[in-house]
Parts: C-alpha cells; structure tokens; sequence
C-alpha cells in the first residue's frame, strides 16, 4: 500500500545496472570516461515503463575512486552526466568517499536512499533497488526497499542477506517489479470483488484466487449453465466452498412461499446468503417479507434494485437485523443512459447508517467499473469471470496494448486471406 502523498521510487545503482560495468578479474570496475561508457540497452525503454507506473527513478552510486585518488570527481560527473541525458531518471546520488572515512552514504550504509526519500517525499516501503553487487542489496535492504539483484555471476561473495528476487538482465527485474505493482494496484482495493455465476468449473476458478471474496448466483446465470437440480448444485457448491459468501436467489412469486425458501436456502450454510427480489413480478415491494426474514435472522441479498428510494426503504427494513447485502444494478442503470457512479455514491451514504448492510454494485459492464465502485465506497463488485479475468490487464503498458491490437489485425487479416486485386 503506497502511503498518502509519497511517491514510490526504484533505486539503480549505476554501474553494471544502468551502463555496462568494465569486469576486471571477475570484479565489475566504473568504466574509464564518458566516451567510454556504454549504456545498458533497451534500459531507456525499461525505465519509461517505470514512470508511466508514477515510480521516481534515482541512481545511486559509490564512487570511491575518487577519495582513494585514482579518479576526478569531474570524471564521475561526466559519465553521470551521459547517464541522466541518455536515461528518463529524475534523480542521481554519488557517494565520493571510501571506507575509512565512515561516512553515511557509501553502501550498504542506505544514506543516499534516506536522502533521497527525504528529498523527494518517497515511500520506501513501497520503493525498489535494482544493484549487482552485496553492498547494493544490503542498502536497500536497510532502507526497507524491496530488493532485485542482477547476478552476473562476478567472483565476489553475494548478500549476507538475499534479495527479494534474484534476476538475470535489468529487464527481467523490470518485469518484476511491473508484476507487484500491479498485484499491489488489484490487492489495495477497498471494494470487495464477487464473482457472478453459476458454472461450477469456473467458481472453483475463481475461489482459487485469493483476491475474489465471495459469490453470486441468480435464475437466468443458473439456467444458461444447463443446471436442472437447483438445491444439488447449491449444496454442491456450499460444500467445495464452505469460507466464502455465497448467494442464492429465492424462486417464487408468492410472499409465504418466498419466505419458506428463504429460510431454507439459508440454512445451507453459515456463508449463505438468500436473494429476495426487491418485489414480485407484480411489483408489489418485498419489504414486509424482507422485514420478518431480518427479525429471524436470516443473511439476506436484496436484488434487482434500480434507485435510490428503493435503497432507502431496503436498508430500513434490513436495519438492525444480521448481515445483509443490498444489490443495485448500476450496470443496468448505465444502459439507460444515466450514471451509476452518482447513484452508486449516494446509496453509500444512505446505508452508512446501517453498519450491517453492504452495497453490492451489480451487473458490471467493464473492469473499470471495479475502480469506480472502489472510488466511491461501495463495499463489494460483483463481476463475471469474463470481467474479472480483465483484472491481469491492469496498468499494462497502453502502448504495448496498442501494438498488440495491431498485430491481432494484421494477423487475422493474413489468415483470412483480404487481398486487394490493385
Ligand atoms: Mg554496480
């Protein structure tokens, strides 16, 4: 979780990292001028990846040539010089002294890290050090930075401590760190995410990922399944799920019935909860129904709700009673034209008087809708598999995107043979 107003930052260090290092006995070594400094290839592409993911990008460098005699700090600044030109980094901190002058910055002492997170409001629990040598990973280790070495196999002991992960090339480790930050982006959500349906290969799909908390069915999701045995296949499904909210809808017309069933479906299990239809096919409001369901303790879902004065009467029915969800169809409400995020936010606010009720955002028409719902407070999302399988896709590179779509043109055009005759 990046903390409010901090920037999250990768840390390279230079040499061997962001230009290619001059290996002397199996020991990397600064190269001898600007001339001869070669920058790691593809590093430009790498980095401006990183910073449309909003990281602050800082080289941090010891250069202890310098204190020993053997190297002008104006040799230093002229490679870092071709560094900062050639590289989109915001930053660059280079420690000139040596051991003996125990001073705070040379690594593994985390001085230059500290500094710089002083300097540009960084979160370092959320930031990053790429190095290829012990004192690199100790550093960021010390700074409470995650940690990827670059292991070039040099003929010097690696960390006491391991890294976090352990690459091959800068682009590997850019790849990692890609990869958390967008596992980070999907797990810091506040909104619950659900999964909508009624296919059991693919609810067990989803209840293996960690990061989907509960499930929903309805009739017509359990009829396009090709389910004829209604309770067999619930019963089935509150057995290979026992941990995790599970919702079933109610299937009559008639208010006594409805409330049988309810009371039914909801001894299934502790993680059941009953759908109750907002009202019957007459239009005739279930509140009373939803009402005596809460006085006898039965979880409820209430359903299909489309406005906000049915969200008002709903939650004053469930109020008090035992945990229960209110499920408005913003994506329902979106096809008409009009938009749910308002709605959406406003339902919040009138069941925040009710701690026991949460909002559903129902019948999702894109994955953005997850970050919609989480903008505006609204505890859970539920979502088909189609839709959440979509939540890989989160903060990819839009340019890498957009290649792709071309490529996808241009390949299902080959194969179906367009010729022009020109
Ligand atoms: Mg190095």
């Amino acid at each position: 979780m990046v903390n409010q107003g901090l920037k999250r930052a990768v840390f390279f260090d230079r040499d061997g990292v962001l230009n290619q290092a001059v290996v002397k006995e199996g020991r990397p070594c600064p190269p001898a001028d600007s001339d001869s400094t070669v920058v790691t290839p593809g590093a430009g592409d790498l980095l401006l990846k990183l910073k449309a993911q909003g990281y602050f990008l800082c080289v941090i460098t010891n250069q202890p040539d310098v204190a020993r005699g053997t190297r002008t700090k104006e040799n230093v600044r002229a490679i870092n010089d071709k560094i900062m030109v050639n590289l989109p980094l915001d930053d660059l901190k280079v420690c000139f002294h040596d051991n003996k002058d125990n001073c705070a910055c040379r690594k593994p002492k985390p001085g230059l890290i500290l500094d710089a997170a002083k300097e540009h409001s960084l979160d370092l629990t959320s930031s990053w050090l790429i190095g290829d040598r012990a004192s690199d990973i100790e550093a960021g280790r010390r700074a409470g930075c995650q940690t990827i070495l670059l292991d070039f196999n040099y003929s010097e002991p690696g960390p006491a401590n391991p890294p976090d992960y352990t690459c091959s090339d800068l682009k590997s480790a850019v790849a990692r760190i890609l990869k958390e930050s967008h596992m980070t982006s999907v797990s810091s959500l506040k909104v619950k995410l659900f999964a909508d349906g009624a296919d059991r290969a693919g609810m067990l799909e989803m209840y293996a990922n960690p990061l989907i908390k509960g499930f929903t069915t309805n009739p017509t999701l359990l009829r396009k399944a090709g389910v004829t045995d209604y309770e067999a296949f619930a019963r089935d499904i509150v057995k290979a799920i026992p941990d995790r909210s599970l919702s079933f809808e109610v299937f009559t017309d008639d208010f006594k019935e409805m409330e049988k069933q309810a009371k039914y479906i909801g001894s299934w299990g502790p993680n059941v909860y009953t759908k109750i239809p907002v009202t019957n096919s007459c239009g005739e409001f279930s509140g009373p129904l939803i009402r005596r369901l809460a006085d006898s303790g039965v979880k409820q879902n209430v359903t299909a709700l489309t406005s906000l004065s049915q969200v008002a009467q709903v939650s004053q029915c469930l109020a008090g009673g035992p945990p229960a969800y209110v499920s408005v169809f913003a994506g329902r409400i979106a096809d008409t034209g009009r938009d749910p995020v308002s709605l959406m936010a406003a339902a919040v606010e009138i069941l925040a008087l009710n701690p026991n009720i949460e909002l559903i955002w129902a019948s999702p028409r894109e994955l953005y809708n997850v970050f919609q719902a989480d903008s505006v407070g609204c505890h859970i999302i539920t979502a088909t598999n189609d839709i959440l399988k979509k939540l890989s896709l989160v903060g990819k590179d839009l340019l890498e995107y957009s290649l792709e779509t071309v490529k996808m043109f241009q390949s299902d055009a080959e194969a179906a043979g367009y010729k022009f005759a020109l």
